[in-house]
């Protein structure tokens, strides 16, 4: 077996999850390397449709969200069920989401982690691995071996990592199947969606009107193997009595509403994130989303690990924090599916959720869910923001006007203190922790929960969420400082 030069992390798979905690590790100083079967960062047929705000903020915590918001549209994109969810009244900068297709976000995404250096292993891919106390052997493609400390499975829902390592993936079987294609059509057909008990189906006509993007359930939840020009057929003739003389496909994808989640994100020097450590329908659009989330969870905790500056321990916590996430989704989801099906009792229940989705209490505390902005990590009691995402605050500082996520551009901590200056004393983590002295003169606002208290001070981490809170004084700051961002200095 060829031996290629050794990486402190491996990530097997370079989609948006694995692109994401690439550059999340290459901030961190991290050397990391991503190991891709694809030749190129292309996807055959359509994914995600777009981002939903809390990924926005994410991408702007690291000074790239202008990247993607000049590729895509702004457009409220939230929703239950096709439920339009409106968040436009939320506090945040981006009280809206992106349209923006799968194949854009993965390449800007890897322009960004090109541009910070991280070699990725491409036309290979991760065929095993061996655990020994000191790291992980990577077994590729082609005869070749990785030595790493870290193996990080970002390679999807059939993930050989997670099957690999015996992480079981518990949940349930798939009840719906459907198709998604684009093709040519010999007749007009009629455009648009329709419902049934079997659920929703949509023909829309593509830029050059040639062109049709059909998406159609098909009779039986159970089909496997590459999907065929026939099988489009049959379910388009079950939907609308004909196929409309479906042909010439650019591509034809099937995807499930199959709803599992790995019971460990965790095995010794292996872990799992995004669509490899949970799968559920596309409904809702999330699994982008909450892959690219995990990353930036993952990415400074496993930064601090491999260098040495924190234990290991740190990173039971990612599971801690994402599993539950996930489990959230997962199950707003199977709600969701039943809600795509059409027959009088579910289109009773629709209308139900409707009236209530268009009530402000519900369609905030929804689309907070479903906008990602919600998120709170159990940190314990106290102040709300303990666990939530820290705001993009306008500071004032002794150097001018600063936006809270700019301080996050390094991914680095921050312990932004907004008492007198100097009141705080962090000496120990120094090397580690930035200390910001600023000043905020307007309301602190989070979804859903509305106003809270102004705090004397914030630790935020380098995902953005604030991992301690200050009433002026310093109670619990060096015990939070010591958890989240290891030992202090010897003086
Ligand atoms: C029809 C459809 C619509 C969707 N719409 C939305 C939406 O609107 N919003 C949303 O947020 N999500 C949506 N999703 C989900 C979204 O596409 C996934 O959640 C997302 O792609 C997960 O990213 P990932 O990086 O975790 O995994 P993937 O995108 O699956 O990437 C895994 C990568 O690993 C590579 N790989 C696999 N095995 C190996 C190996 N052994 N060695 C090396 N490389 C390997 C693959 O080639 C691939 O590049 C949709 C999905 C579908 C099917």
């Amino acid at each position: 077996m060829e031996r290629l030069s050794g990486h402190e992390v491996v990530i097997a798979g370079g989609g948006p999850t694995g692109l994401m905690l690439a550059g999340e590790l290459a901030l961190a100083g991290i050397d990391v390397a991503i190991v891709e079967r694809l030749a190129g960062q292309r996807l055959a047929g359509s994914r995600a449709g777009g981002l939903h705000a809390r990924t926005i903020e994410v991408l702007d915590q690291r000074g790239i969200a202008s990247r993607f918001l000049a590729a895509g549209k702004a457009m409220q994109v939230a929703g239950f069920s096709g439920i339009r969810l409106d968040i436009s009244d939320f506090p945040t900068r981006h009280n809206y989401g992106l349209a923006l297709w799968q194949k854009h976000s993965e390449r800007i995404l890897a322009g960004w982690v090109s541009e910070l250096g991280v070699p990725v292993y491409r036309e290979r891919e991760v065929t095993g691995f061996t655990q020994d106390g000191t790291g992980v052997g990577v077994e590729l493609s082609g005869g070749q071996s990785l030595r790493a400390d870290f193996l990080v499975g970002c390679d999807g829902g059939r993930s050989l990592i997670r099957r690999a390592a015996g992480i079981d993936f518990p949940g349930w079987d798939p009840s719906v199947s459907s198709l998604l294609a684009e093709v040519e059509l010999s007749e007009e057909p009629e455009w648009g969606i329709r419902r049934d008990g079997n659920g929703t189906h949509a023909l829309s006509k593509l830029g050059d009107g040639k062109r049709a993007g059909v998406v159609v359930s098909e009779r039986y939840a159970g089909q496997t193997g590459e999907p065929t020009l026939g099988d489009l057929s049959r379910a388009l003739i079950a939907v609308w009595g004909t196929d409309y003389g479906v042909h010439s496909p650019a591509w034809i994808s099937r995807f499930t509403d199959m709803t599992r989640q790995a019971a460990s994100y965790r095995k010794g020097c292996v872990l799992l994130a995004g669509d490899a450590a949970h799968v559920h329908y596309p409904v809702g659009g999330q699994g982008l989303n909450l892959g690219v989330q995990d990353a930036v969870n993952l990415g400074w905790k496993l930064a601090q690990v491999v260098n040495g500056t924190a234990a290991e321990s740190l990173l039971d916590t990612y599971h801690a924090e994402r599993h539950p996430v996930a489990a959230r989704v997962l199950r707003a989801t199977m709600a969701q599916i039943v809600l795509t099906r059409s027959d009088p009792r579910v289109d009773a229940l629709r209308d139900t959720m409707s009236e209530l989705l268009s009530m402000d209490e519900p369609r905030k505390r929804i689309a907070a869910m479903m906008s990602g902005l919600d998120v709170h990590y159990d940190l314990g009691d106290g102040h709300p923001l303990l666990g939530r995402r820290m705001p993009d605050l306008d500071l004032v500082t002794a150097g001018g006007p600063l936006r809270v996520f700019t301080l996050l551009h390094d991914a680095r901590p921050v312990l932004l203190n907004l008492a007198e200056p100097g009141a705080l004393d962090i000496t120990p983590w120094a090397d580690r922790v930035r200390l910001t002295d600023a000043t905020y003169a307007g309301h602190w606002e989070l979804p859903v929960l509305g106003e809270v208290a102004a705090p004397a001070a914030v630790l935020i981490r380098p995902d953005g969420y604030v991992a301690w809170v200050g009433d002026g004084q310093c109670l619990g700051l060096p015990d939070a400082l010591t958890t989240w961002f290891g030992a202090p200095a010897a003086a």
